[in-house]
């Protein structure tokens, strides 16, 4: 039974229920509408780490002749008040930038991105942007909503897991132990598509080593082989998509095996993987990363969607297409509204009607210009951008280019940072405002299941930290003269009033368990599989979607490995919580770089050597780890650590419809210190 000190992980977006406990002295699981037995990983088991570490920001901080000083919270305020007044005076709205926090609460990134649009800019953005921005767009296109098609509790019912580009043994441990593996138990099949054997891959029964870069060449041959071999759904094919013929002929004029060959998989692995997929009763895909990230992670994921079209994998328990989503709330930051092209619920700013209806609302009309995403708005800090508010993030250490992004935030006028650490980006704040985590706080996160769940505040922040929401709704009224509702309750149920897929939910009514989008107004429950007889796009029909392998961005020069960056079990992004947890830094306390033995023989590199990567944007020192757990000609690195910053080394070539970074094909040369 769930009491009112319930709250949720602060980390990935599986969405486990965690609190604190006073005996124990720190975090444990209660039973949560996913963690149904309080299950945790390290993790959220280490999570009461970060409450009450003695590195927390404690009182605001003002930058007086170069130093942060403490000040006070009017002194605080009184800068950004003054700050942002003038830069608006001086340079427009749109010379601002906000960096929403997909780690923080609906509540919260709600009234940010209002904010924002009653200074009259779209500008705010939040790492959606980084991790999944380009799924979104692929399943938006498609299926009208780019959240997961399917639940947790249904997917068991797959005869077929095709887990492409994720890792979830490591990344989403509830998820793989909870839901997956008592499937794969009782007998499905798991196809793991991925450069680097991880634990995912231990569990798999086929293995695809797909080459970075290459997911459209193997993806279209897993479909020309499903049409060859007459594994389509016929009926489900006539009645709800448009435009097989022309897939068809497209994929006709391939040559599989060597599509295969030019994916670097095994040509008979992908056939025998394709006929898994298309054989299957149900086949349930789960895509991470791996897919999304990179410049042309759009089509990849557009490729994808054929499969589960061509085999009538859609609408019905144990199928569709599941995003497994990174921070625990990077789905609810986009439902409402964090996005620079986007209002609450996912309605275009370029909507008049939409405009209209938040108008009635919030008693202004938001911008109908659509604003720049994250990496669009670093490259022009300094220039068209003057100042930026950074809430719970840490660009300085998750975006890529890393030595562009300094200088970028170098070049502000003025910087706000609000966090609960001094992370790498508190280096380039002007003002830095002390925030809480998640035991200090109270409101809804949404999880990878479009569950909408409650945090409950366990204890208060410290010093004169405060709740994020009370810093936000003072930053709204100082500098946009809003008057927020002054609780989480109130704000969720003006952003209800705003977002349509959450407009039937009631706070009360979440309670300690969850209501799930789309929960539209009059609705007693929400929808647990999408798509079973109409898209959310409100068509009876989806659209196939023939794509075209691109090169990647970065060429690879001989010589060069193709740097992968990643996460691992033990820490979460950039670190900035998790580097601060005495246990999960003892089970892994520093960064290595993955290269396979004969990549490493020919550079005369041991394993535990320190060897130098480099390329045209940085270099970094890293540990050698000799494993033939990655691709011959490929090297992996995690993101997580601000030394080996290993995002000096990634490119900022952006997905044209997304605006996602490449960080999946960085070229490096890598040689021994
Ligand atoms: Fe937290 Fe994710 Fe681990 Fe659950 S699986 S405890 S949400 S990090």
């Amino acid at each position: 039974m769930a009491t009112s000190s319930e709250s949720v992980c602060p980390y990935c977006g599986v969405g486990c229920g965690i609190r604190y406990d006073a005996d124990r002295g720190s975090a444990v699981g209660w039973n949560g509408p996913v963690n149904r037995r309080g299950e945790l990983c390290p993790k959220g088991a280490a999570a009461w780490d970060v409450v009450e570490h003695d590195e927390r920001l404690t009182t605001p901080l003002v930058r007086v002749n170069g130093r942060l000083v403490e000040a006070t919270w009017d002194e605080a305020f009184d800068r950004i008040e003054r700050e942002f007044s003038r830069v608006v005076a001086d340079h427009g709205p749109d010379s601002l930038f906000f960096f929403s926090s997909s780690n923080c609460t609906n509540e919260e990134n709600y009234l940010l991105q209002k904010t924002a649009r009653a200074l009259g800019t779209n500008n705010i953005d939040n790492c959606a942007r980084l991790c999944h921005a380009s799924t979104v767009a692929a399943m938006g296109d498609r299926f009208g909503a780019g959240a997961m098609t399917n639940s947790l509790s249904d997917l068991g019912e797959a005869d077929v897991f095709l887990v492409t580009g994720a890792n979830p043994a490591e990344q989403h441990p509830v998820i793989f132990r909870s839901y997956l593996l008592p499937a794969l138990k009782s007998g499905t099949t798991m196809i793991h598509v991925d450069p680097r054997e991880n634990q995912t891959t231990k569990a798999a029964d086929i293995h695809l080593p797909v080459k970075p870069g290459f997911d459209i060449p193997l993806l279209n041959a897993m479909a020309a082989v499903i049409v060859e071999e007459g594994l389509v759904d016929e009926a489900f094919v006539a009645e709800r998509t448009t435009g097989f013929e022309a897939l068809r002929e497209s994929l006709s004029a391939l040559d599989i095996d060597a599509e295969a060959e030019r994916a670097g998989v095994d040509p008979a692995d992908l056939r025998a993987a394709a006929r898994a997929y298309g054989e299957a009763g149900r086949a349930a895909i789960f895509t991470g990363m791996g897919m999304s990230q990179h410049h042309c992670g759009t089509d990849n994921v557009q490729a994808l969607i054929n499969l589960p079209l061509l085999t009538g994998n859609v609408g019905k328990a144990g199928t569709g297409v599941n995003p497994l989503r990174g921070q625990n709330n990077v789905q609810g930051a986009g439902d409402v509204g964090a996005l620079p092209n986007v209002l609450p619920g996912y309605r275009p700013v370029t909507d008049d009607d939409a405009r209209a209806a938040i108008a009635d609302v919030w008693g202004f009309e938001p911008p109908a210009l659509p604003g720049l995403t994250e990496v669009e708005a670093t490259h022009r800090f300094g220039d068209e951008v003057r100042a930026a508010y950074v809430f719970g993030e840490n660009p300085a250490v998750t975006e890529p280019n890393a030595n562009r992004v300094r200088e970028a935030f170098e070049s502000l006028d003025f910087c706000v940072v609000h966090d609960v650490f001094p992370t790498e980006t508190v280096e380039f704040a002007d003002v830095v405002l002390p925030g809480s985590v998640w035991a200090e706080k109270s409101g809804t996160v949404t999880n990878t299941d479009r569950q909408v769940i409650r945090m409950n505040r366990n204890v208060a922040p410290p010093g004169d930290a405060r709740a994020d929401l009370d810093i936000l709704r003072e930053f709204a009224a100082r500098v946009a003269g809003l008057d927020a509702p002054a609780t989480p309750e109130g704000v969720f149920d003006e952003l209800r009033r705003v977002t349509p897929i959450y407009a039937g939910m009631s706070y009360d009514g979440i309670g300690a368990g969850s209501q799930r989008w789309p929960f539209p107004e009059g609705a007693t429950e929400g929808t647990a599989i999408l798509h079973a007889d109409a898209f959310e796009s409100g068509s009876k029909t989806a659209p196939f979607r023939a794509v075209e392998h691109v090169d990647p961005a970065d060429p690879v020069a001989d010589g060069e490995l193709v740097l992968v960056t990643g996460r691992v079990l033990q820490h979460f992004n950039s670190g900035a919580l998790t580097r601060r947890s005495g246990v999960l830094m003892r089970m892994r306390g520093e960064d290595s770089l993955q290269i396979h033995p004969d990549d490493a023989a020919a550079r005369g590199i041991e394993d535990g050597a320190t060897v130098r990567v480099e390329n045209d944007r940085g270099e970094i020192a890293v540990a050698a780890e000799v494993t033939p757990a990655v691709r011959r000609g490929t090297v992996f690195a995690t993101f997580h650590y601000a030394e080996p910053l290993v995002n000096r080394l990634t490119g900022d070539a952006l997905d044209p419809t997304a605006k996602i970074p490449e960080y999946k094909h960085s070229a490096v040369r890598v040689t021994v210190e």
